[in-house]
């Protein structure tokens, strides 16, 4: 089963990745974590991203399909996936066609995360992530039981540096002009299943799992 989750930075995709893949035992296969993960070994490949990602542009195609490509070919994910973050546009949407063809693979459900902008912006504004395992907190709307520690592995929280208020709005724009006409190209196929990522995380959770089932 591949499920990919779609939607603005901030709707909640890493949150939901987590939630599903523990319930689903389906591994998650985050994009931007990968590039994250590249940065921090200052590999070829985090070079490459690097000044994209503090620019809140996307990383150029080939790097970017490639790269997500051979983690879909490793054997924890050769018979499903959850999606986060790729595809973000057009092309990258056409790739992933193609590596998940029938009658071997199929993408089972697009599941589109809808937050509103303004609250896109609160989110992001506020955001914490455990360094070992992903895990998104609030500082507000959701903080972790002890400051500066993951509540599910003990890991050490961080802002990501591209969480600042100049990036967000570029990182915005990128998500409007180029992966929003995903929505409409996987309502075509008949895969879309549109949540209300309105609400905690928990309740955004029941909806979707009501909805794939
Ligand atoms: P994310 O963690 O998904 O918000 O991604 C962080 C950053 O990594 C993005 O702002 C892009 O610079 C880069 N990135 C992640 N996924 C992709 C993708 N599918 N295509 C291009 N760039 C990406």
């Amino acid at each position: 089963m591949y499920i990919i989750l779609l939607g603005a930075p901030g709707a909640g995709k890493g949150t939901q990745a987590v939630m599903l893949s523990e319930k689903l035992k389906l591994a998650q296969v985050a994009s931007g974590d990968l590039f994250r993960q590249a940065l921090q070994k200052e590999t070829e490949l985090g070079k490459k991203a690097k000044a994209y990602m503090e620019k809140g542009q996307l990383v150029p195609d080939e790097i970017t399909i490639q790269m997500v490509l051979e983690r879909l070919a490793a054997p924890d994910v050769k018979n499903g996936a959850i999606l986060d973050g790729f595809p973000r546009n057009i092309k990258q949407a056409q790739a992933l066609d193609k590596a998940l063809a029938p009658p071997k693979k199929k993408i089972d459900k697009v599941v589109y995360i809808k937050v509103g902008e303004a609250e896109l912006l609160k989110r992001l504004g506020g955001r914490w992530i455990c360094r070992k395992c992903q895990v998104p907190y609030h500082e507000v709307e959701s903080p972790p039981k002890v400051k500066g520690e993951c509540d599910r592995c003990g890991g050490e929280l961080y802002q990501r540096a591209d969480d600042n208020v100049a990036t967000v709005k570029k990182r915005l724009e990128v998500y409007f002009a180029e992966t929003s006409p995903l929505i409409d190209y996987y309502k075509k196929s008949g895969k879309l299943l549109e949540i209300n990522g309105d609400g905690n995380a928990a309740d955004v959770n029941g909806r979707i799992v009501a909805a794939l089932r």
